[in-house]
């Protein structure tokens, strides 16, 4: 049976707002290394969610199914699950991490202890509590649509290098090399949906799917807007300003020229200062003389105008990607 997934993983596109933001702060930034570790994180979690797509790429389970990559929700109920398996008799999510070192799981409160090759030892928020509560509003929704599939949840260890040395009583954490095998032996309880409820419910899942927006960041990260850096850098070398000459952009060290180099500093302001911008924030941000060419900038249908002449502020168009 043909690979059926309705919905693909792309980049978190926060991965690129990290990327942006450290890029625009001092060196010398006192909230650097929490933002490091932010994109650490990030990069971490993208990568054991890949690793778990590639190893299922031979997934062929004898049963009829639909998969959804990375789903969330924003509205009412905030929901993010990294996988959702969904068949006729029930829906499986899984929730990969990829934490590295030895993970010891202690209840009473509930936490995860990591310990890192090199020893250190932090505790961070209990995945498998994570995990009930998606299981727990994925239930609800799925009621909500009148569909009474069981709900199954499990934790998926990304890589071997995770060592988990204690799980809770109860508690199934598979490695990301066994859930394929896992899955295709699951024993399914009883069809409950038909084949074409099966894949409405999968339409009705994607029509409600809205992506997760983590933006702007410097406000959501306690940075103030002086702290960040203006100007337009350039794609090249990437730790260079450019200045703006007849038509184009150039690099101040590389020399490399670029005459679109101004649509990449616009979208990091929309991830890192505000959802909307004016031709006085463009002017000031991307440090140009004339509001003309400001102007001249913005008239481009990768930004939405709302207002008229003096209370006109732009948008960035959503259906434009900032994934990369
Ligand atoms: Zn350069």
């Amino acid at each position: 049976m043909a690979t059926i997934i309705i919905k693909y993983r792309k980049k978190p596109a926060k991965i690129a707002g990290y990327e942006a933001l450290l890029k625009r702060l001092s060196i010398y930034h006192p909230k650097r290394e929490v933002i490091e570790d932010l994109l650490k994180s990030a990069n971490a979690g993208y990568g054991g969610e890949e690793r778990l797509d590639q190893l299922m790429k031979y997934f062929d389970p004898d049963y009829p199914y639909l998969i959804i990559q990375d789903y969330s929700i924003s509205s009412n109920i905030e929901l993010q699950v990294d996988t959702i398996l969904l068949t006729q008799s029930c829906v499986i999510l899984l929730e990969v991490k990829n934490i590295s070192g030895r993970l010891r799981f202690t209840i009473n409160p509930s936490t995860l202890h990591q310990t890192t090759a090199s020893g250190v030892e932090r505790g961070l928020k209990s995945p498998l509590v994570q995990m009930e509560m998606a299981k727990w509003k994925f239930e609800k929704l799925v009621n909500s649509l009148d569909v009474a599939l069981p709900i199954h949840a499990f934790l998926v260890i990304a890589y071997p290098n995770q060592i988990v040395e204690d799980s809770p009583p109860g508690s199934v954490i598979w490695s990301a090399d066994e859930v394929m095998i896992r899955l295709q032996n699951f024993n399914m309880p009883p069809k409950i949906l038909s084949i074409d409820e099966l894949h409405k419910l999968g339409q009705q899942l994607l029509s409600l799917y809205s992506e997760f927006n983590p933006f702007p960041l410097a406000p959501k990260n306690n940075i103030a807007p002086n702290e960040i850096s203006k100007g337009v850098f350039c794609p090249d070398c990437k730790s260079s300003k450019m200045n703006k000459i007849k038509r184009t952009w150039m690099c101040q060290s590389c020399r490399v020229t670029n005459p679109e180099a101004h649509h990449q500093a616009i979208q990091e302001w929309f991830m890192l200062m505000k959802p909307s911008i004016t031709v006085a924030e463009c002017k000031d941000f991307l440090e140009l003389e004339f509001p003309s060419t400001v102007r001249r900038i913005l008239k481009n249908p990768l930004y939405k105008k709302v207002g008229d002449n003096k209370t006109r502020k732009y948008y960035l168009d959503m259906q434009v990607d900032i994934h990369k």
